[in-house]
């Protein structure tokens, strides 16, 4: 039995780092605290183990816990099945279709528990039959089949809550210890089995500051080009998550740097060496996206108070822009430019499963731009007008994110966030003096509800002004 006082203390690399042992270790005194866990997940483990069910905690709450960070979700591995996972909790669903697993449904938050299951064997049907790349992965097993058949050894940690110690299947505890990224096993296999896995390295490497193993990372040079064999909705996922992981500057550097990004969006790609003409800045394409995401990241800090559309405005920022700056040199009127992006970028939207709402609400954000520095306004909508637009709030949010990014006068946008307060002041005000009518007619005309709570809110969070772009973060 291994014994820790203290997770700061470094564990000594381990030689066969990365490979899996047919008997776990047990590590004691993990200074994970109780309080620190969610008590939903203890009520839930505590049930399951009432019933005769094995269960432990999984995964990324595990590793967040030893490293000190707060974990985004909970989330529970089990010997109980779906159906008696759904039998024991009257607020669970059984979700997934490629692989069965039970959400435990709360107000503000849903806790997945999942059977312990295994990788189908190689000579299975389940694998393609001119590759490695895993079709389906539903065949249930043991503990220990449950950790082998994930990805990053630091994501294979089960946690025993009552007994409180760390149970190690591979060289997890070391690795977290160490902060290293290394896959279990064979980091070509496995990133050919799932290319989604080279996104979700790169994001883990640069949130939790871990280094990527050498041999990781040159496997992730050799693999990239596999991505575009993955599902492509799975791949947008994985970019959003990346795009709100708090540290997407560098997550896009990395891409930028394995030419991931040129895989995934070739269209995207082939304007990024051009300049940011459109946001009037010198910058070429890619350090511009990069930086209108460091800001991103300096203010969401991985809180995903941002929407999905917000950060893919982010990523689709540049060639957007360009579409219009080109059609802006003709005589096209707003609504040809609107079809005009339309037409190059629904194509990259319909592939990555980006919804429609999505689509449209960056391009008015994009659209919406120059309307911030304009000197007079001509036409509509006039400004009064626009900031009551439904789309002003993210548009100003993104105005905020350039601006400071290309060091603009703060003054701009704080004048336009004090419209928008002065109007929502009256808003309320005038809600007051009809007894919440409006708001109750505003609100229930709202956009569609999030399945998971989990995935972020389409509002920004509170905006805030600031003198040259970040003091107030
Ligand atoms: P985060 O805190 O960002 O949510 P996470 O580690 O919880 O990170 P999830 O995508 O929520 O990541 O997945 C939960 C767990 O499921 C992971 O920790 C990992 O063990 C396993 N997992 C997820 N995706 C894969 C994959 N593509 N291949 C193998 N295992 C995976
Ligand atoms: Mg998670």
């Amino acid at each position: 039995m291994t014994k820790n006082t203290s997770i700061n203390k470094r564990v000594e690399r381990d030689d066969q780092a990365g490979t899996p042992s047919e008997r776990p270790r047990i590590v004691e005194n993990t200074i994970i605290f109780p309080a620190s866990i969610d008590p939903d997940a203890v009520k839930i483990i505590k049930r399951l183990k009432r019933y005769g069910h094995k269960a432990y905690l999984v995964g990324g709450c595990v590793r967040d816990l030893l490293l000190g960070a707060i974990p985004k979700d909970f989330d529970v591995a089990t010997s109980a099945r779906p159906r008696q996972i759904r039998r024991l909790f009257r607020n669970s669903k059984i979700i997934g279709r490629r692989f069965k697993l039970a959400h435990v449904l709360f107000r503000d938050k849903i806790i997945e528990v999942s059977t312990f299951r295994k990788s189908p064997a190689e000579d299975s049907k389940q694998f393609q039959s001119d590759g490695l790349l895993i079709l389906r992965d539903n065949v249930y097993g043991e503990p220990r089949d449950d950790a082998l058949r994930r990805d990053f050894t630091v994501n294979a940690l089960f946690y025993e809550i009552e007994d409180q110690v760390v149970i190690d299947y591979t060289t997890g505890f070391a690795d977290v210890s160490n902060r290293r990224l290394q896959t279990i096993g064979p980091p070509q296999i496995r990133l050919c089995e799932d290319p989604v896995r080279i996104l979700r390295a790169i994001r883990f490497s640069c949130r939790l500051g871990l280094e990527v193993d050498a041999e990781l990372r040159a496997a992730m040079h050799e693999s990239v080009s596999e991505l575009s064999k993955s599902a492509h909705p799975r791949v947008k996922e994985e970019i959003v998550r990346l795009l709100a992981c708090g540290a997407s500057c560098d997550a896009l550097e990395m891409m930028f740097e394995l030419g991931a990004f040129e895989v995934i969006f070739p269209e995207l790609a082939e304007p990024l060496d051009r300049k940011a003409t459109y946001f009037n800045s010198s910058l070429v394409g890619r350090e511009f996206i990069k930086a209108v995401a460091s800001r991103a990241d300096r203010i969401d800090r991985g809180r995903r108070h941002y929407s999905d559309a917000l950060f893919l405005a982010v990523l689709l920022s540049h060639k957007a822009g360009e579409i219009i700056f080109e059609a802006l040199s003709g005589d096209a009127q707003v609504h040809d430019r609107a079809a005009l992006i339309d037409e190059e970028l629904r194509p990259v939207a319909m592939r990555m499963g980006i919804s429609k709402r999505d689509l449209n609400r960056v391009k008015q954000i994009i659209l919406a731009f120059p309307r911030f520095e304009r000197k007079k306004w001509r036409g509509r909508p006039r400004p009064r007008e626009f900031v009551r637009r439904d789309y002003f709030r993210e548009t100003l949010e993104f105005y905020r994110l350039v601006s400071a990014a290309l060091d603009r006068d703060p003054r701009i946008y704080n004048r336009w966030l004090e419209r928008w307060e002065e109007w929502q002041a009256e808003e309320k005000s005038s809600n007051r003096s009809s007894g919440g009518q409006q708001s109750r007619r505003r609100r229930s005309r709202g956009g569609r509800r999030r399945r998971t709570p989990a995935a972020g809110s389409d509002t920004p969070p509170p905006p805030k002004k600031h003198s040259n772009g970040d003091s107030s973060e």
